[in-house]
Parts: C-alpha cells; sequence; structure tokens
C-alpha cells in the first residue's frame, strides 16, 4: 500500500553483476542505506566474477521499456540512476524512457569497463552518453579514466575533461580514486563555474561496484531532496565507509560493505 511516508523509489536502469559487488546490487544495497526505495530493472546480464567480466549480453529493448514502464505506472519515482547500459540502442531506449520523467533528478554513472579492466560496451557507448543522456543528466560521476574517454582526451587532466564535458552536462564530478595523488581527490565542476574538492584518505585494495554505490547513494540523496554539493558529501562520505569497511570474499576485488550486518 503507497503511504504518504513511503520512502522515496528510485529508478535504477542497470546490468546485473553476479558476483554481487557492483551493478543492480550495489544499487539496491547502496539506496535501501539511505532510506531509498530501489526499482531494479535490468538493462543487461553479465558473466563475472570479482576477477573481471568474462561475457555480457545486453537486453532486448522492448523488455527494458515494459520494465520501466511497469514500474512508472504504479511507483512515484523521486529520482533515476543509469549505470550499464551496453549499448547505442540501449542509449536511446533510456533516453526514450526519460522523456516520461521531466525533472526528475537524474544521476548518470557512465559505465564503460568493470574494474578489473573488461569492457561493458563497445566504445561508441561513451560518446552516445555524452551527446543523447548528459544533456538531461542532473550529474554524471566519471572517474579519471572514463572522463578521459567521454571527454576524447587520453592524457587530460580532471580539469582539461571537465571542460570538455560541461557543454553537455550541468554537473559532473570526477572521481579520482585511479589519480596518483597521494589522497584522493574528488572534483565537482558545475557548468556555472563553481568547483568544489572533496577530498578523502586513500585506502588500500581495488574495489568492485565502488562507481555504482558512490552514484545510487547520490541518487538516493537527490531523492531525498537533498541539494548538491551536500548530496555529493553525503554520498562520497557513504561510499568511503563501505570501501574501508569492504570485504574480499572471492580471489580478486573487494567488494563495498553497504549495509550494516548488525541489523536488529
Ligand atoms: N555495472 C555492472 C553490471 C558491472 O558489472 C560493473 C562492473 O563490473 C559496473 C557497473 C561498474 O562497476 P564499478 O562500480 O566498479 O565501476
Amino acid at each position: 500500500m503507497k503511504t504518504p511516508n513511503s520512502r522515496p523509489v528510485v529508478l535504477c536502469l542497470s546490468g546485473h553483476d553476479p558476483s554481487g559487488g557492483a551493478g543492480l546490487q550495489a544499487d539496491i544495497e547502496a539506496l535501501l542505506a539511505q532510506g531509498c526505495h530501489a526499482a531494479p530493472t535490468v538493462t543487461a546480464l553479465t558473466v563475472q566474477d570479482t576477477v573481471d567480466v568474462a561475457d555480457f549480453r545486453v537486453l532486448d529493448r522492448a523488455w527494458v521499456l515494459a520494465q520501466a514502464r511497469a514500474v512508472m505506472a504504479d511507483l512515484p519515482v523521486a529520482a533515476v540512476k543509469l549505470g550499464m547500459l551496453g549499448s547505442t540502442e540501449m542509449v536511446e531506449t533510456v533516453l526514450e524512457l526519460l522523456q516520461s520523467l521531466p525533472g526528475v533528478p537524474l544521476v548518470c554513472d557512465p559505465v564503460l569497463r568493470a574494474g578489473g579492466g573488461g569492457s561493458l560496451g563497445p566504445d561508441d557507448v561513451g560518446y552516445a552518453l555524452r551527446e543523447r543522456l548528459f544533456p538531461l543528466s542532473t550529474i554524471a560521476t566519471p572517474n579519471l579514466p572514463e572522463a578521459r574517454i567521454l571527454a576524447d582526451l587520453p592524457n587530460g587532466t580532471a580539469d582539461e575533461c571537465a571542460e570538455r564535458l560541461l557543454p553537455h552536462i550541468e554537473h559532473l564530478l570526477i572521481t579520482g580514486g585511479h589519480g596518483d595523488e597521494q589522497e584522493v581527490h574528488n572534483r565537482l565542476y558545475s557548468r556555472d563555474g563553481r568547483r568544489e574538492d572533496f577530498l578523502c584518505q586513500r585506502l588500500p585494495g581495488s574495489y568492485h561496484g565502488s562507481g555504482c554505490t558512490l552514484a545510487s547513494a547520490l541518487s538516493g540523496r537527490l531523492a531525498l531532496g537533498e541539494g548538491l554539493p551536500s548530496a555529493v558529501r553525503s554520498a562520497l562520505d557513504y561510499t568511503w565507509r563501505t570501501l574501508r569497511d569492504a570485504e574480499a570474499p572471492g580471489r580478486g576485488q573487494y567488494i563495498p560493505r553497504r549495509l550494516p550486518l548488525d541489523l536488529d
């Protein structure tokens, strides 16, 4: 039953990762932790473990439209989170869906590769994201390697990539986990010239699903009505704690611990 105090609903259009580290499982856990309800719509299936991706399959357009439309006809969508789309056709499908959600905060996690380096879509997906979905997005959350691909600047700094990308999108959070600075520098750029840096302590190890965790937490914060840049700070703080408490259940990367175990 819908009650006036239902938790805000976030429509997630992401891939499924059977290792449970990234993709829709990350979205659901991170959104629960913010006090939101995730409506997980599958865009793609992947075959992967904590080491890397072996294969993926993008779902049929009709199936994705049907899933999302069922949610949109029933639940009050307070924000949308985009993860792995996997093909330029899926970018167009999502664009079509978003026409029915004007004004709803939209967080775009430009997923192009898995943490282990394996591809999660052909190279032209980055271009399609930038040209087609960035203009509708509230904010995108690339890490520096993703920002370089999106900006077409293979050796660009975060500032140079932001300059190239801001004509396409209003806000951009370029995360620094892959950088070589002593602390992690996460840089928030806005088209109106505002700029804010969020520093956090660099943690050892590499993580599977950290980008999904951050983008989902941010979409949840926006769904709750928190404004930027406060929502960015909250999402970064939450994500850092999930990495600090990460576990290594497999042979590969650490998986963020997104939910407390001591729920009583
Ligand atoms: N979405 C899916 C379905 C994935 O499998 C992955 C990585 O494997 C990602 C997104 C991106 O993960 P990360 O948050 O580590 O960038």
